[in-house]
């Protein structure tokens, strides 16, 4: 199946580099970024696959099993732009063509000062570097780090200007995952980089992770009222708990300032105390939306808005 699946990116691949990418270079005299816009275009491969098979799959599911009524779809229509921008278009090639020259810079540098990365698959050979115990362990990390960035996002004031853009959304679906300050995506994505050099994990491990991780998130957006059955509603997020750190008087307040943190695993709540296990709906956005303030309608303004609140003026 995986093997299927390898090369058929990888056709895919091949045939979108020929027919769109190497004509573009060679027209724009930029063939010496050839290589890196062959790596591009697997991301892009890969970005198209996942928006088809999950807006598939959950748009049929979210038919069926609505959390709650559709009654803004113009809302959801940003939520659209914003996930082709961020997994097919523009935002990802920013974002490559500026992490990959710096990682390797960094890598480079921190070779010379003698630092070694923790390669966390060698630390019990025979166990560890197994690829599906090493990836196991690469994504608990990762979600880790993701749990913290996610609580400084609701506790900075600055970073919260930002972050809010996804939460001031009030007809969540899957396409909720994108809706993010595109500030706030460089930052994240440049940490969970950064968090993969330093422990070792090889490129294609980073990939796979990535697409897993953001696979995962995308279900919990879903418009669905669905709770994993029995013990697994503790172990993996799922979208009615994610609901519940986007409702209104739960996700932004108190002393933690939100609820239910987690990106993929809820144990992270459990151990630092965040966790909320209260069970139905409740509308989702920010409290002081109910009192008029304005975060924006298009993908434009809700950019803009996000910079005027770091700024103090909106
Ligand atoms: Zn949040
Ligand atoms: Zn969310």
């Amino acid at each position: 199946m995986f093997d299927w699946l390898g090369s058929t990116v990888h056709g895919l691949q091949q045939w979108l580099y020929e027919t769109a990418v190497q004509p573009l270079l060679f027209a724009l005299g930029w063939m010496r970024y050839a290589e890196e816009l062959f790596d591009f275009t697997e991301w892009v491969v890969l970005g198209a696959i996942e928006v088809v098979v999950l807006a598939v799959l959950l748009g049929v599911a979210e038919r069926l099993w609505p959390a709650e009524p559709v009654t803004d779809r113009r809302a959801i229509r940003t939520d659209v732009l914003y996930t082709l921008l961020h997994r097919l278009g523009g935002f990802a090639l920013v974002v490559f063509a500026l992490l990959t020259p710096l990682l390797d810079e960094l890598e480079g540098a921190l070779r010379l000062v003698g630092f070694s990365r923790i390669n966390v698959d060698q630390l019990w050979p025979g166990v560890t570097d197994l690829p599906v115990v090493s990836f196991a362990i690469y994504l608990v990390l990762f979600d880790f780090v993701d749990y913290w960035l996610h609580r400084w996002q609701h506790r900075f004031g600055w970073w919260w200007a930002l972050h809010a853009v996804h939460h001031s959304q009030r007809q969540m679906t899957f396409w909720s995952d994108q809706r993010n300050h595109l500030i706030d995506d460089l930052i994240r994505d440049a940490a969970m980089a950064l968090v993969a050099v330093a422990l070792g994990a090889s490129p294609g491990q980073f990939v796979a992770l990535v697409i897993a991780s953001r696979v995962l998130q995308s279900v919990q957006h879903a418009n669905l009222r669905w709770r994993w059955p029995g013990p697994l509603e503790g172990v993996l997020v799922s979208p009615s708990w994610h609901r519940l750190h986007h409702a209104i008087g739960y996700g932004h307040e108190g002393r933690t300032q939100g609820v239910n943190f987690a990106v993929l695993f809820p144990i992270w709540d459990v151990l630092f105390g965040t966790a909320d296990w209260r069970p139905g709906f409740v509308p989702t956005g920010i409290r002081d939306q109910l009192e008029g303030r304005d975060y924006g309608r298009g993908f434009w303004s809700q950019q803009s808005k996000a910079i005027g609140r770091w700024f103090g003026r909106a």
